[in-house]
C-alpha cells in the first residue's frame, strides 16, 4: 500500500506516522508514505497557493494550478484511487475503510482555508470522503484518519491480526468491555466470568455485552445487525 498525501503541511502527516504502531508498520514495509506539497508546484513568484473567491465572500480558496500540477506529478500505479478529503464527501465508515484497503495506492488531497477551487474537483475527479458532519480547518486530520484506519486492515500492522477481529464495527456491533490487572480497583471489580477460564462462558458473556451495548448506545447499528 502506498499512501500519497497532497498537503501544504506534510510535517503533520509525517509526524503522526513516526510514532507507535504506525511507525512500526511503515518501517516494516506494510505501507509506504509519500507527501507532495502543492506549494512546491506553484508558478506564482510569491509561492502563493490560494486567492480570494470570485463573487466575494470570506476566506481564501485553493487555486487550481498548484494542486493539479502537484497531483499530475504523482506516478500512478495499478489499482490506485484518488480521494479528496471534504466535509461534502461520502461519510467514512468501517465498510468504506475495508474497501479502500484493497487498493495498492491511495492519493489523498487535503484542503485548507475555504477549500478547493471547484475546477480541482472537475479535473481530478476524486472520490470525496468526509470524516463526519463537522468542519475542520484542514484535510490533514481526515487523511490521517484514513491512513490509520486503513493501516489496521493491512496484514502486519497489528501485532496479531486477531487484535482487530472483535473491534467495534468489525461484526456490526460495538465491542464488549475490556479489563486488565488489577482484579479490583477502587472497589470496582472485574466480572467473575472473565476470571474462571471457561472460554465458552466468556464468549457468551462478551457477546451479550456487545448486544446490550449496541442496543443502548447505537440503536441504529443494533437494528441493522438484527435485520441482517
Ligand atoms: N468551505 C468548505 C465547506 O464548507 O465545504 C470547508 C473547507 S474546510 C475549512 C478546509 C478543508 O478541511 C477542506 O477542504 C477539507 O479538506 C478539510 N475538511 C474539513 N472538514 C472535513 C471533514 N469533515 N471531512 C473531511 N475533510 C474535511
Amino acid at each position: 500500500m502506498i499512501f500519497e498525501v497532497l498537503t501544504l503541511f506534510p510535517e503533520v502527516i509525517e509526524n503522526y506516522c513516526n510514532v507507535s504502531i504506525m511507525k512500526r508498520a511503515k518501517e516494516s514495509g506494510v505501507f509506504e508514505l509519500r507527501t507532495t506539497n502543492p506549494r512546491d508546484y506553484t508558478l506564482d513568484k510569491h509561492k502563493k497557493v490560494d486567492d480570494t473567491p470570485y463573487g466575494g465572500g470570506a476566506g481564501m480558496v485553493l487555486a487550481p494550478q498548484p494542486y493539479v500540477d502537484a497531483y499530475e506529478s504523482i506516478k500512478k500505479i495499478e489499482n490506485s484511487i484518488t480521494v479528496m478529503l471534504s466535509p461534502q464527501g461520502e461519510p467514512l465508515n468501517e465498510e468504506l475503510v475495508c474497501n479502500l484497503s484493497n487498493y495498492n495506492q491511495i492519493i489523498m488531497l487535503c484542503g485548507h482555508y475555504e477549500g478547493f477551487d471547484e475546477r480541482i474537483r472537475e479535473i481530478i475527479k476524486p472520490k470525496e470522503i468526509s470524516i463526519g458532519d463537522f468542519v475542520l480547518t484542514g484535510g490533514e486530520l481526515p487523511a490521517l484518519c484514513l491512513i490509520d484506519a486503513i493501516s489496521r486492515k493491512l496484514d502486519g500492522t497489528l501485532g496479531k491480526l486477531e487484535s482487530a477481529e472483535y473491534d467495534t464495527f468489525s461484526d456490526g456491533l460495538l465491542e464488549y468491555p475490556q479489563y486488565t490487572k488489577p482484579r479490583e480497583y477502587r472497589g470496582y471489580c472485574v466480572p467473575e466470568v472473565l476470571l474462571n477460564g471457561n472460554h465458552k462462558e466468556i464468549a457468551e458473556y462478551r457477546f451479550n455485552q456487545q448486544i446490550e451495548r449496541t442496543k443502548l448506545r447505537r440503536p441504529d447499528l443494533y437494528e441493522k445487525y438484527m435485520n441482517k
